[in-house]
């Protein structure tokens, strides 16, 4: 029984992240800034007639692979977006993805496996800085695994735990992470106590029974918390915005900083938004139930507005960012 509980605990983290429209909206924005670029032509290189757009829900469409099945896609015609790698030949590359991305970072009992906690960190609000060895970080988080991804992309191998087999997957797997990066409930999280009072996991003896999940386990009128931001308002869906979108991406600074710094330095700015995630918001007493931990969040009036627009800076930044990183790998 207790083992059931804690598997049931990470089951929304199987929710797509920013859904399938932020990740293919971040994707776009980076196809249009590339248009006639040296980086462009490589990225043509490494995925022939695919898109950035196309490529960017590869890493959750990996998701659909069973270990437990003898490693088979169970979830063939759910996903649309995941439709173009539904044939045998593309299959067989998630299957060995997944593989390979299973155990490799030696799991605990109560943790997904390792190619799912690629895609986000859990770093208490009160830091300013992400920091490797702070609680809800690890060597392969989404950190880690961005910069795993620029490795094998500049033509070094992929470090420990991370196996990523060639340009090709640690193109994919980076278009999708560095979206999630930007979500700010995938890299920053609220840590309560059984009365619903934050705290700081990291300044006293971490209780697991105190981790939100990234938002995961906190439940407003409106649903789940972490849905709710993966979720992208609906003038931005199917790519609506992409063209204004991308206007505004072109004019992100680069960073003079070098390029492996970069994940860090954007997990620093998700900590500030998830900090806005959380302002004005209050938290009742903590019920456990057949899900796990659970807290209500009751959200202040303007949140709608504050939602919008962090999200809409946080898309434009993913893309060009994401453009940015290629353009430093393969510069003119
Ligand atoms: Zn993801």
């Amino acid at each position: 029984m207790a083992g059931m509980l804690a598997s049931l605990v990470y089951l929304p983290q199987l929710a797509f992240a920013w859904g399938a429209d932020g990740h293919q909206t971040v994707g776009a924005i980076a196809d249009a800034m590339l248009v006639g670029t040296k980086a462009g032509e490589k990225v043509k290189s490494i995925l022939g007639n695919r898109s950035l757009e196309l490529v960017s829900v590869w890493a959750d469409c990996a998701k659909g692979i069973s270990p437990e099945k003898d490693y088979a896609y169970t979830v063939p015609g759910r996903y649309p977006e995941c439709q173009p790698f539904e044939n045998p030949e593309d299959i067989k590359a998630l299957a060995d993805f997944v593989r390979r991305n299973q155990s490799n970072c030696n799991p605990a009992a109560d943790e997904e496996s390792c190619h799912k906690q690629y895609h986000y960190s859990d770093v208490s609000l009160q830091h300013d800085h992400y920091k490797t060895g702070y609680t809800g970080t690890s060597d392969h988080d989404v950190v880690h695994a961005i910069q795993a991804s620029i490795d094998v992309l500049s033509g070094k191998p992929a470090p420990a735990p991370f196996s990523i087999k060639d340009p090709r997957e640690a193109l994919e797997l980076l278009t999708h992470y560095v979206g999630d990066i930007h979500q700010p409930l995938h890299v920053g999280s609220i840590y309560l106590d059984a009365d619903g009072k934050i705290i700081n996991p990291d300044d006293t003896q971490y209780d697991k029974t105190s981790n939100t999940i990234g938002g995961n386990a906190l439940n407003c009128p409106c649903g789940n918390l972490h849905s709710l931001w993966d979720d992208v308002p609906l003038n931005f869906k199917r790519g609506r915005m992409n063209e204004s979108l991308a206007k505004k991406a072109k004019t992100v600074a680069v960073d003079a900083a070098p390029i492996q710094e970069w994940p860090v330095l954007w997990a620093d700015e998700s900590i500030r938004n998830a900090r806005l995630v959380f302002g004005g918001a209050q938290f009742s007493q903590r019920t456990p139930n057949v899900k796990g931990n659970n807290w209500s969040i009751a959200l202040p009036l303007a949140y709608e507005k504050t939602m919008y627009n962090v999200k809409e800076d946080a898309l434009t930044k993913a893309g060009a960012h994401l453009a940015q990183v290629l353009q430093a790998i393969w510069p003119e």
